[in-house]
């Protein structure tokens, strides 16, 4: 008879001990960048936008923290990313739903007391026999397209609704949106010509407040100060101004685990495919980190110690990155070590132009099998 082991049916955050590497989140920077996107909106509000998991750095966590700033509204992309918000979160925040209403959606979305960002005319009205069915006003967001062509009812649709008396019956509408394709390019035409076509838009619908701003938006100045400001990627760390400095702090730390460390002689070749080839010895460690972590495979990135460029050789492994570790003294590094490799020495915007990537994606790669640290 085996002795009996208890396996947990689901992957289970790993401890310090048995991950490959540990992700240090900053909640209190992303307090502080609040903070500061706050003070540029000036009086009007800023939600949080914690969709995709709170950009992979885990969405009830990051809204606690936000509540904590005062900030009582948040958008995320899925109905079902709402309801487990609703659950973590409890009744008082608003929660939106930016990708809208998916036919059949509707009892659950109802259920959690959730906001759709209603995206076109049949959302609309399946949001409205909702609201008739059970006899209760619900509440809602209209998205228009200004020119993304993405989400959100086009200017046609916009007309029909403005046409129609009974549009929003049973609807207590809250927000009118729309989305800026190139906010991060201040000197973009587009900008100038979503907001107008933003403005003309809203219009013709309810008046209720508006919402045009992503992270970047915030930052395209007083014509583009709307009611309320919808950021993400800001919050996270992200430079919201690209080419400036960042005016956010960092929230993010990503440090993987030596597992092995070895001498390379002339000659010896790295990884898989052979694609490196030692010229001279060197000191090399192997780490636990790769591609199965959402570490992008493509791309010449490093690890750092002591602030020293640990650079990486030789391809990207699923589970295992092998790096030169020359640099630095021979008794400096051991098995169990950790070396960062996203930090103060190689930011996520850094990693993202490194990987060919940007700092979105970056942080939404980052994988479950990492041991978590929560700060402030
Ligand atoms: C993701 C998203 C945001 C947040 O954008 P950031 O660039 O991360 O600030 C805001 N609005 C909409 C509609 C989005 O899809």
């Amino acid at each position: 008879m085996g002795r009996n082991f208890e396996v947990p049916s689901e992957m289970v955050e790993p401890s310090l001990a048995a991950a490959g590497a540990v992700l240090t989140i900053d909640l209190g920077a992303i307090r502080e960048n609040y903070r500061r996107l706050q003070a540029r909106f000036g009086s009007a509000r800023v939600a949080g936008v914690v969709k995709a998991d709170g950009y992979g750095l885990g969405a009830a966590r990051v809204a606690q923290a936000l509540m904590a700033e005062g900030c009582d509204t948040f958008f995320v992309a899925h109905v079902c990313e709402g309801v487990s918000l609703r659950a973590a979160l409890g009744k008082s925040p608003a929660i939106y739903i930016l990708n809208g209403l998916p036919p059949g959606a509707e009892p659950e979305a109802a259920a959690a007391e959730l906001t759709p960002v209603l995206n076109s005319i049949g959302q609309l009205a399946a949001w409205r026999s909702m609201a008739r069915n059970l006899a209760m006003k619900l509440p809602a967001a209209v998205q228009v397209d200004s020119g993304m062509s993405r989400l959100g009812m086009a200017p046609s649709e916009v007309e029909a609704v403005a046409a129609d008396p009974q549009a929003f019956d049973g609807i207590d509408l809250r927000l009118v949106m729309s989305h800026l394709a190139c906010a991060d390019e201040p000197g973009h035409q587009a900008n100038e010509a979503q907001r107008l076509a933003f403005e003309a838009l809203r219009a013709s619908l309810p008046a209720v407040p508006a919402a045009l701003d992503n992270s970047s938006g915030i930052f395209l100045g007083e014509p583009y100060r709307y009611d309320l400001a919808r950021p993400g990627a800001a919050l996270y760390g992200i430079n919201p101004t690209p080419g400036l400095e960042n005016p956010m702090l960092p929230v993010v730390r990503l440090e993987a685990k030596v597992i092995q460390t070895r001498t390379l002689e002339e000659g010896a070749s790295v990884g898989y495919g052979h694609t490196f080839r030692v010229a001279g010895r060197l000191r090399a460690a192997t780490i636990s980190l790769g591609y199965a972590d959402g570490w992008h495979r493509r791309g010449a990135a490093a690890a750092f110690l002591d602030g020293v460029r640990l650079p990486f050789i030789g391809r990207v492994s699923m589970d295992s990155i092998i790096i030169d570790v020359s640099a630095l003294p021979e008794s400096r590094l051991k098995e169990g070590d950790l070396v960062e490799v996203i930090g103060p020495s190689q930011t996520v915007d850094d990693v993202a132009m490194l990987t060919g990537t940007i700092g979105y994606e970056v942080l939404t790669s980052l994988g479950c099998r990492f041991h978590r640290r929560y700060l402030g």
